[in-house]
This record gives structure tokens, C-alpha cells and sequence, in this order.
């Protein structure tokens, strides 16, 4: 591994805590902590160790599924995740830095015999024209090697209809060490590339998770971040607004902010939909346009994701909508185009 990682025994002695209850936790979804994601770690139960140190609540979920978005039924060949007509997730590691508490893919990281080989995935991109946009996921892609990286990007940059390739990594987070200039240069060679993260909270924006994402940036690899709207860890107003312009801060473009999946062992970290409408709502016209991700439901089923917006347009006449302002005003807006619909 890239990393050193910390055991929940050492975790245990550093914090004080008897790691026994935690044990089964641990057996049931997998545990691992990146030295410098632990690092991260203030007290506990703050909002890194929220993230990543196990729960006995996990255990305490049994009613959820395990796989509510249905992937394995979108599955067409396995490790490749084939929901939307342009695009789909190809699924190339099952292994991360560190194991996120809420993941909505607990079911399969980490999970031993868990990642299939390529070759039929590569095949079916390959034979499936309307796929231009293909998005290397896991687990953590950057969990393999940069050799390894390099052949499957080549693979794909081999199909003529592929035009873009993105990346979703954590690693930048949970192990910012990993982002090299060699790894860079690599990346530089297979454009247009794009790498989504996954920043949860404040606290991880630190100077080298600063310096990983300038590296990824310099060259020329647009950033977006994908955060999960968390209970107790960033669901709270100016937790989010320091979250998202410390995003830009760092060249990174807050993407989407996701409701908590349905998914079984995370049911601790869910809050209610219209707590995370009103959250996204109250950010308009306080904080940059450009820091406001989409707040998305991902539905259960393989529905696929669907924003979910403030109530801010009434229509009220034939050609007349009013509309709620950032500042909580209502005022009529005159649509002369609409009275002819
Ligand atoms: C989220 C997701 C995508 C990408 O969706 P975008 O809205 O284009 O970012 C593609 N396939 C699957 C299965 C997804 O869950
Ligand atoms: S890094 Fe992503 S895939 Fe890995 S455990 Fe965290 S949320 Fe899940």
C-alpha cells in the first residue's frame, strides 16, 4: 500500500476506548484508517472519526438494503455499473485508503475475492457506441498502481466513442500523498480527464490535501467534489458554507451534495430531505454560485439521481410568477413569452 494505516488498536490506545464492542462492526464492514486520515482526528467523535471509526449504529440498521440503487441488477457484465445511456461506472478497485462509515457501496469494499477482472467491461464499452463517458470508480481507483491505472486508461482511450474518462477518488482526502507529480504527468496523457473527490467536511481541507489538488490542477485535471449531506458531521449551515468556498479555495468545484443512500448500516447518518432542501435553498445569494453543488436524491431502484430544489417559482398569472429571492422576498416576475403557451 501507498500508505500507513492505523489499527483500531492503536486507535484505541490513542484515544482511550476499549476496541472489543467494535470488533463485530469491523467484521461485518471492513476497517481501515490511513495514518493521515486518523491524524485528521481532533477528539473523539468528532467529525473525521464520525467518518471512519466504527459504530455499533451500524449494526443497529438491519432494515435497509444493501444495495438500494439496484446496482447489481444494472450490472450488464460484472464490474461495470450501466444505468444512463452516455455513461457508465466501471468499477475498478474495491479497495480505499480508508473505509467511510456510510459508504453506499459497503456491500463490496473491502470485501475479499470482491473485484472482478476487466476484460468484459472493457469489451462492452467497447461494444456499446452510445457510452461516452465512462467514469473509473470502486472502491478507489487510485488504490492501484499508477502502471495499473496507466493500462486501463490506455484501454479506454483505445475506443474511438469514449470520449471523456473521469475519476472518483477519495484519496486526495484520505491520502493526499498519493497525488504525484508522476501520477499527474500520467493522468495529463489521457485528456480530457476529469477527478471527482469527495471532501465531507471542513477539517480535511488541509495543506496537503491543498497541495495534492494543485498538483491534479497544474496539470490541466478539472476538479469537482461529491459530498455527503452527514448527520452530526456537516449538516449544519456554516459547517457546509465553510465546506464549499473552501472547496473553490482549493481549485475545487463543489459537484453534488448528496442524500444519504438508502443504504443498510449507515441509517445514523440520514437527515431529513427537506433539512437538506432548506440547507441548499439558504446557500443562494449568501455564498458564491459557483460553491453551491446540486443536492441530489439518488432513487432507490436504479432510478438514477434526481436534484432536489427550492420551492422558488409560483406561477400566478397568465403571463406572471412570483418568486421567492435568496433574501426571503416575494415578488412578481413578468414572463411576457408565456402568455402566448
Ligand atoms: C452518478 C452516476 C453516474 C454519473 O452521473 P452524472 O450525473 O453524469 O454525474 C453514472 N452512472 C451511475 C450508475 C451513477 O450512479
Ligand atoms: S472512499 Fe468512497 S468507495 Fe471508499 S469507502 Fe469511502 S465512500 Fe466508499
Amino acid at each position: 500500500m501507498p500508505f500507513q494505516t492505523v489499527s483500531l488498536a492503536e486507535l484505541a490506545h490513542r484515544f482511550k476506548f476499549d476496541e472489543t464492542p467494535l470488533k463485530p462492526v469491523a467484521d461485518l464492514y471492513p476497517y481501515r484508517i490511513s495514518s493521515y486520515y486518523a491524524g485528521l482526528i481532533t477528539a473523539p467523535h468528532d467529525p473525521i472519526w464520525q467518518q471512519c471509526v466504527p459504530s455499533l449504529l451500524e449494526l443497529v440498521d438491519t432494515e435497509q438494503h444493501p444495495d438500494p440503487l439496484d446496482e447489481e441488477r444494472l450490472s450488464p457484465v460484472p464490474g461495470l455499473i450501466h444505468r444512463y445511456p452516455d455513461r457508465a461506472v466501471l468499477l475498478v478497485s474495491n479497495r480505499c485508503a480508508t473505509y467511510c462509515r456510510f459508504c453506499m457501496r459497503k456491500r463490496r469494499v473491502g470485501c475479499a475475492g470482491g473485484q472482478p477482472a476487466l476484460s468484459a467491461a472493457l469489451e462492452y464499452i467497447a461494444a456499446t457506441p452510445q457510452l461516452r463517458d465512462i467514469i473509473l470508480s470502486g472502491g478507489d481507483p487510485l488504490m492501484l498502481s499508477d502502471d495499473e491505472l496507466h493500462e486501463i486508461l490506455l484501454a479506454l482511450r483505445r475506443i474511438p466513442h469514449v470520449e471523456v474518462i473521469r475519476i472518483g477518488s477519495r484519496m486526495p482526502v484520505t491520502a493526499p500523498a498519493r497525488i504525484t507529480p508522476a501520477f499527474c504527468r500520467m493522468l495529463a496523457e489521457h485528456h480530457p480527464l476529469y477527478l471527482n473527490t469527495h471532501f465531507n467536511h471542513p477539517q480535511e481541507l488541509t495543506s496537503e490535501a491543498a497541495q495534492a489538488c494543485r498538483l491534479l490542477a497544474s496539470v490541466g485535471v478539472p476538479l469537482g467534489n461529491q459530498t455527503v449531506l452527514l448527520k452530526g458531521v456537516n449538516d449544519d449551515s456554516p459547517t457546509m458554507q465553510a465546506l464549499l468556498t473552501g472547496l473553490l479555495r482549493l481549485q475545487v468545484r463543489p459537484y453534488y451534495l448528496h442524500q444519504m443512500d438508502l443504504v443498510r448500516g449507515t441509517a445514523h447518518f440520514r437527515t431529513p430531505l427537506e433539512h437538506g432542501r432548506q440547507l441548499i435553498g439558504a446557500l443562494r445569494g449568501k455564498i458564491s454560485g459557483m460553491a453551491i453543488p446540486h443536492f441530489v436524491i439518488d432513487l432507490p431502484g436504479g432510478k438514477g439521481k434526481v436534484p432536489v430544489l427550492p420551492d422558488s417559482l409560483t406561477r400566478v398569472g397568465e403571463a406572471v410568477w412570483q418568486v421567492q429571492t435568496s433574501s426571503g422576498e416575494t415578488i412578481n416576475y413578468f414572463d411576457p413569452v408565456s402568455v402566448a403557451q
